[in-house]
């Protein structure tokens, strides 16, 4: 299958709510959408659903078609490889469960991350942090929030340098479910699992093996991705027989992470692949 990523910018297939570290609300992501003219979005949450229902109820009313997706931070002999999931039930069970494992080692891991902030002469107390959390996935960025909000950081990349980022004093590692772990998940709970924004790294000797386990495609469109990234891994998913994605990673108008809503993206072609693929893979299930 081809695909030209030369299309106008119609769907967003990458964006992230208040439910992991987005600043928006999902339903203010929508709203949103309809004010940059998107016609399709994905909400793709770190390691949860919660925000798809609500963000699908908004894109009702609004015309804007939301998948229903997600992004598991996953791990690969070491390296952090983000997967994300479109078309998933997002109520699964079997999702339910995986997902509530993960919040409770990432509330574990903030926890810990505070008291060896005290270690470096920080004060923040759980409740404090948790004023920060809108969501139910405690991650670093809410961290950094708090640590700027008490003064103790000019802003959160400073944050991120001196406390929070590995080989930093505060540093915890995550626990995460292995890459293959996640693009199973994806699978049965009906989604498509595709390789997230893949840059600069050389998975050339993995990818056959996440394919054995279900993988069907590969995010080709991301602001961390220039021309060439573009290039390369448009080739790659046509080598593979894999489809492509493309979003703007959104986080909120800020652009910390990721960037503006509706910046990147994909045609409405490249969406209707990705559906079919979804109920082809819910038909098997
Ligand atoms: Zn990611
Ligand atoms: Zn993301």
């Amino acid at each position: 299958m081809n695909y030209s990523l030369q299309e106008p910018v119609m769907a967003d297939l990458h964006c992230h709510t208040q439910i992991s570290d987005g600043r928006l609300t999902p339903q203010e992501v929508v709203v949103l959408a309809a004010r940059k003219g998107l016609s399709v979005m994905a909400i793709t949450d770190h390691d949860s659903a919660s925000g798809v229902a609500a963000a699908e109820r908004e894109g009702a009313g609004r015309g804007i078609e939301v998948i229903p997706g997600i992004e598991f931070n996953t791990d690969w002999q070491g390296t952090e490889v983000h997967i994300l999931g479109y078309g998933i039930d997002a109520t699964a069970q079997m999702l339910r469960q995986q997902l509530a494992q993960l919040q409770a080692y990432r509330k574990e891991r903030a926890a810990k991350i505070l008291e060896k902030l005290r270690v470096s002469g920080i004060f923040l107390s759980f409740q404090q942090l948790s004023a920060n959390v809108p969501g139910e996935t405690f991650g670093r960025p809410h961290i950094a929030r708090t640590l700027v909000q008490y003064g103790y950081v000019s802003d959160e990349a400073e944050a991120f340098r001196c406390y929070l980022r590995k080989g930093a004093p505060a540093y915890i590692p995550g626990y995460k479910i292995t890459s293959s772990e996640g693009i199973r998940l994806i699978r049965q709970i009906g989604g498509v699992p595709v390789l997230a924004h893949p840059g600069k790294e050389d998975y050339s000797q993995v990818l056959p093996e996440w394919i054995a386990n279900g993988l069907q495609g590969i995010e080709v469109v991301h602001p961390d991705h220039d021309a060439r990234d573009e290039g390369f891994w448009l080739s790659t998913a046509q080598r593979y027989r894999l489809l492509i994605s493309g979003g703007s990673d959104f986080h909120g108008p800020d652009n910390i992470h990721g960037a503006d809503l509706g910046s990147k993206g994909v045609s409405l072609a490249v969406v209707s692949a990705l559906k079919d693929q979804a109920l082809r893979n819910q038909k098997e299930g």
